[in-house]
């Protein structure tokens, strides 16, 4: 029964079974190759396996690590460190993300507990056997993790970048990690403070991968001193037997394009909160300069709440969500203040529905904001255009609003134009809750057991979700649900720890957690 587009207590609680593991087939798991089996399930390990490696996987693990429990930390992309890693500086405090960041992920990288499987993905998990409804063990898992090549032996590898200095295409491949932003080499780290700080071949962009060949020689391999580069390195599958998983798969950002009235993707003067986070770090392309079209803005315009809160969701343009996205107010206000602090005379605008600081000094500090010459307009603005495409002259971007304070329809000039476009569940949440059993709510997230009493349970014993995996969160409260999410987990961990504390965690033919990271 829907209860307010939720579902009502009973149903909340009443958990579905995991899938038989036949019925992973026709998921993700039909991915690995028929030869590999899994290994003997035997006796319940007290490890841990935590998917995802943003700040809420890596704070899970460390917390389960630190108790004794050895842990699987897998990560898809090259690097762990997740959406924070891409942060300038957080709000409300300004603390550099990196800063606060870095010293975990070197935490993870070297801890003697966790077993890092970076460029990795989970490929079939088998559920708990027996099954606890009939008063069985819970939480033995069997799972398998596929690890995809980096054509780049990390045993040998040094970080010392000579490869993506010589690669025929440096300068040519757009950086994600910087929003498109930057542009780097075919070989490449994410990111300078990369953990581990190896290098990893892109297939999509390499022309040796992706065309059969690469000019008469390979620039790359010839630049490597240490020998590491080898295109010949197959993907790998490690089979695991875990007690626990948690999931820390994180969130995705809009896609702007779908909110065509605001320009994004056709005026370069146009861009998304994360791009304006990686255009203003100092470790950034721009090396911290707000500059658009080479030039230093003189209006900014901040957009709040793209895409969030549109109410008639039948009504809403596709990917439009309801519910609000919970950390733009004060990332937009952090921006605001960024702006000021970087360009003092600069004229801010920030157009919004309403403000929302509800966090500790959140309040204080979208308060010291305002006071910066930062104009606060209610209203919604409906569509941002270019001055010389309706036949008047200046070419500049005008922001076209109502103002509902003043009641009438306002228009503001812009030389840069921020989005806080709406934070959505990630594009492959579908397969990640067929792979586990997981259930998801109306929002499109991972749906915790109870919305108020277990916020880390699911539906699944032996599952437990962290972060924003489970709905929009600032890193306050990601930190605060990983570190639940393990408390939970080190619960089924210790209850199974008795006989089996000391033995290995895994099948034979796997590594040992607390191995080197890769
Ligand atoms: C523009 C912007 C600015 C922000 N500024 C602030 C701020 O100033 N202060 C603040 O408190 N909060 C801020 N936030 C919020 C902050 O980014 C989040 O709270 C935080 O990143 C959530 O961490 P997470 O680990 O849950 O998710 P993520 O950071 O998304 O990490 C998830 C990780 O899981 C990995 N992953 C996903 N799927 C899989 C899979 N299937 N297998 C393996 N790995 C997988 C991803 O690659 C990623 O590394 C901001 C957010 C945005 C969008
Ligand atoms: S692959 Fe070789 S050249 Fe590239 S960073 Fe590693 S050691 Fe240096
Ligand atoms: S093979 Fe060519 S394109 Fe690929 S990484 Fe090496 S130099 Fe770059």
């Amino acid at each position: 029964m829907e209860v307010g587009g939720w579902r009502s207590n009973e149903m909340r609680n009443s958990c579905t079974t995991f899938p038989k593991a036949g019925s992973l087939r026709e998921g993700p798991a039909s991915r690995v190759p028929p030869s590999r089996k899994l290994g003997a399930f035997g006796k319940v390990r007290p490890a841990a396996l935590v998917i995802g490696g943003g700040i809420a996987g890596i704070q899970a693990a460390l917390d389960i690590a630190d108790a004794g429990f050895p842990v699987y930390l897998v990560e898809r992309e090259p690097s762990v460190g997740g959406r924070m890693a891409q942060l300038d500086k957080t709000f409300p405090t300004l603390d550099c993300s990196a800063c606060i960041l870095t010293p975990k992920m070197v935490d993870v990288g070297r801890h003697p507990n966790i077993e890092l499987m970076t460029y990795s993905e989970v490929v079939a998990v088998t559920p708990p056997s027996p099954p606890l409804t009939g008063g069985g063990e819970r939480g033995r898992f069997r799972v398998q993790v596929r690890r995809k090549p980096r054509y780049v032996d990390v045993s040998k590898c040094t970080g010392c970048g000579s490869c993506a200095a010589a690669c025929r295409m440096k300068g040519r491949v757009l950086n994600r990690f910087d929003e498109g932003i930057a542009k780097r080499s075919a070989i490449y780290v994410p990111f300078p403070q990369a953990v581990p700080l190896k290098y990893t071949v892109d297939p999509t962009a390499c022309l040796y991968l992706s065309r059969g060949t690469c000019g008469k020689t390979f620039l790359c391999k010839d630049a490597c001193a240490a020998g590491a580069i080898d295109f010949e390195q197959q993907e790998e599958m490690v089979d695991l037997e875990v007690g626990a998983i948690i999931v820390a798969t994180g969130f995705d950002l809009l896609d702007a394009r779908l909110k065509p009235e605001f320009g994004y993707g056709v005026y370069p003067e146009v861009m998304t909160g994360m791009e304006f986070e990686r255009l203003s770090s100092a470790s950034g392309p721009t090396m911290g300069k707000i500059a658009v079209n080479g030039k230093e803005p003189k209006d900014v315009v901040f957009i709040k709440c793209v895409g969030s809160r549109e109410r008639r969701r039948e009504q809403a343009a596709p990917g439009s969500v309801p519910y609000c996205s919970r950390v733009c107010c004060m990332y937009t206000a952090k921006h605001a203040h960024l702006v000021r602090d970087k360009l003092p005379d600069a004229r801010i605008t920030v157009f919004y529905m309403d403000v929302r600081a509800f966090g500790k000094g959140y309040e204080e500090f979208y308060d010291r904001v305002k006071h910066e010459r930062v104009m606060y307009r209610r209203g919604e603005p409906s569509e941002v255009y270019r001055r010389g495409e309706r036949g008047d002259q200046g070419g500049r971007l005008v922001v076209l609003a109502e103002d509902t304070m003043l009641g009438k329809p306002v228009e503001v000039e812009a030389d840069l134009v921020v989005l806080a476009n709406a934070v959505v569940p990630r594009t492959d949440m579908a397969d990640v809750a067929g792979l586990l059993g997981l259930e998801r709510s109306p929002d499109g997230f991972f749906q915790e057991a109870h919305p108020k009493l277990r916020p880390v349970d699911t539906c699944v014993d032996g599952i437990f979700l962290a972060g924003c995996c489970q709905g929009p969160k600032d890193i306050p409260d990601t930190v605060a649900h990983a570190k639940a999410a393990a408390a939970s987990a080190l619960g089924v961990l210790v209850r199974h720890s008795s006989s089996t504390h000391s033995s290995s965690t895994h099948s034979s033919s796997t590594h040992s957690p607390g191995g080197r990271p890769t």
